[in-house]
């Protein structure tokens, strides 16, 4: 109670004091709405549905959003495999003329066995598409994304006296798999409900206290690629290898050729990676083989960099094969997921300077942290289009405990990360402060007072 009448105080002071043009803090309804949020962030974290998968989310943000008076279209998403539905959902709120304004979250949460111990904790298992009984866990906050997502359309739409536009919520199914955004674009997203004007996202940050924001301008995350190398041999007995051509020795070379892409080819003022994560070929000690299968991620910026270093791998396996005088009809083959693929993200440079500056205004200057770059990727991207057509802005909710990481930074252990089965946010400060945010960034592109 006392907190809130301080909170009251402060926000009042700025409201009275703030220039008639700078956006106006959002009001007491996230502190009205808050023990309600918190409940369905409860319900989310406890429900968790795998990518693909997100059929009772997805129902209940088309219930939560209409009963808040958007249009809701569900089922929005189309991928290439018919036994998947696409669980995408938009709810349109329009409200007079002015710009559409994109706001998403995603759905979905990952095959991982919770083990906060937490009293909401997930107990969910399930069997995943490749029939495997797995536990099914919430470790990437999506659920603390949809809270905030619902938060904010429910601000939203109680000030629509305050803006004038079109708001567009977008549910996201299927991000752990990076396959969802390009479905939902392929089930005719822009062209069934309009191409917004802005595309705006948040993404919980384990490593961030929880009441903070962090940005990034220009690229933000890396776009990503899987790669797999099927390296052909000539098979055969293991004491003879002048009868076989040996692909464990091959694959073992373009492994180590590999790294000579990002190390030799590669301009170091342009951040890449080419990982190998898998390897694998083989029976037996005494049997050369006749096939290894290798399988890589591959992160970049910029477009030009992720297609010449996909280039280089092709040359790169063909080469040394030939080398090896492996024969023509034994020569690798590179396969590029076409679905496992999401472009890089980026922050476009003068809306995030502007909107980082109203973040500042709105959650205090103290709050809002400059962040560097990170190599992970996202499929969120896509919403901006091929070549970043649209203006878009991700910015990072923080949810770490500021304790714990202060401890850290004393030599202590860091708090569990995103993807671990201890990952555990501080939901009540995170989402207060992602509702306030992301409400904060929209008024000022729609404000009436902007
Ligand atoms: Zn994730
Ligand atoms: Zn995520």
């Amino acid at each position: 109670m006392c907190h809130r009448i301080i909170l009251a105080a402060v926000l009042w002071s700025a409201l009275s004091q703030a220039p008639a043009t700078t956006p106006q803090p959002p009001d007491l309804t996230v502190e009205r709405d808050l023990p309600s949020l918190l409940e369905t962030y409860k319900m989310l974290h406890a429900a968790p549905e795998l990518s693909h998968h997100e059929a009772k989310t997805s129902a209940f943000v088309a219930r939560e959003l209409r009963s808040l008076g958007y249009a809701v279209s569900e089922g929005v998403g189309k991928y290439a495999r018919p036994d998947w539905k696409g669980y995408g959902v938009v709810g349109v709120l329009k409200n007079g003329a002015g710009p559409t304004v994109l706001i998403r979250t995603d759905l979905d949460a990952l095959p991982l066995e919770e083990k906060t111990g937490l009293p909401y904790a997930s107990t969910v298992r399930t069997k995943d598409d490749a029939h495997r009984d797995v536990g099914v866990m919430h470790a990437c906050g999506h659920d603390l994304h949809i809270t905030s997502f619902l938060g904010t359309a429910k601000v939203l739409a109680a000030r629509k006296n305050d803006w004038a536009g079109t708001l567009m919520m977008v549910a996201q199914p299927a991000e752990e798999t990076i396959d969802g955004a390009r479905a939902m674009l392929a089930d005719g997203l822009y062209a069934r409900f309009g191409k917004p004007d802005y595309v705006l996202a948040l993404h919980v940050n384990a490593e961030l206290e929880a009441g903070k924001v962090g940005y990034t301008t220009g690229y933000f995350l890396a776009s990503a690629n899987t790669v797999e190398i099927i390296v052909g041999g000539v098979g055969g007995h293991g004491s003879r290898p002048e009868a076989a051509r040996d692909p464990i020795v091959l694959a073992a070379q373009i492994v180590l050729a590999l790294q000579t892409i990002v190390s030799r080819e590669n301009s170091p003022l342009d951040p890449a990676v080419i990982s190998v994560g898998s390897i694998h070929g083989g029976t037996k000690a005494n049997i050369i083989p006749d096939e290894v299968r290798l399988q890589l991620t591959v992160r970049a910026y910029k477009e030009h960099v992720r297609q010449r270093i996909l280039t280089s791998i092709g040359r790169i396996a063909n080469g040394v094969a030939v080398a090896a005088g492996m024969p023509a009809e034994r020569l690798p083959v590179v396969e590029v997921s076409e679905t496992e693929a999401a472009p890089a993200t980026y922050n476009d440079p003068p809306l995030t300077e502007r909107l980082a500056g109203v973040l500042r205004t709105s959650l205090g200057a103290d709050n809002v942290v400059p962040w560097a770059p990170i190599m992970s990727s996202e499929d969120f991207g896509r919403f901006a289009l091929e070549g970043n057509q649209l203006p878009s802005f991700m910015f990072w909710l923080g949810a770490a405990d500021p304790a714990l990481l202060a401890d850290a930074r004393n030599g202590g252990v860091p708090p569990p990360g995103l993807h671990s089965s201890l990952f555990a946010p501080m939901p009540e400060p995170a989402i207060r402060t992602g509702v306030s945010a992301m409400t904060a960034a929209v008024m000022a592109i729609i404000g009436k007072a902007r």
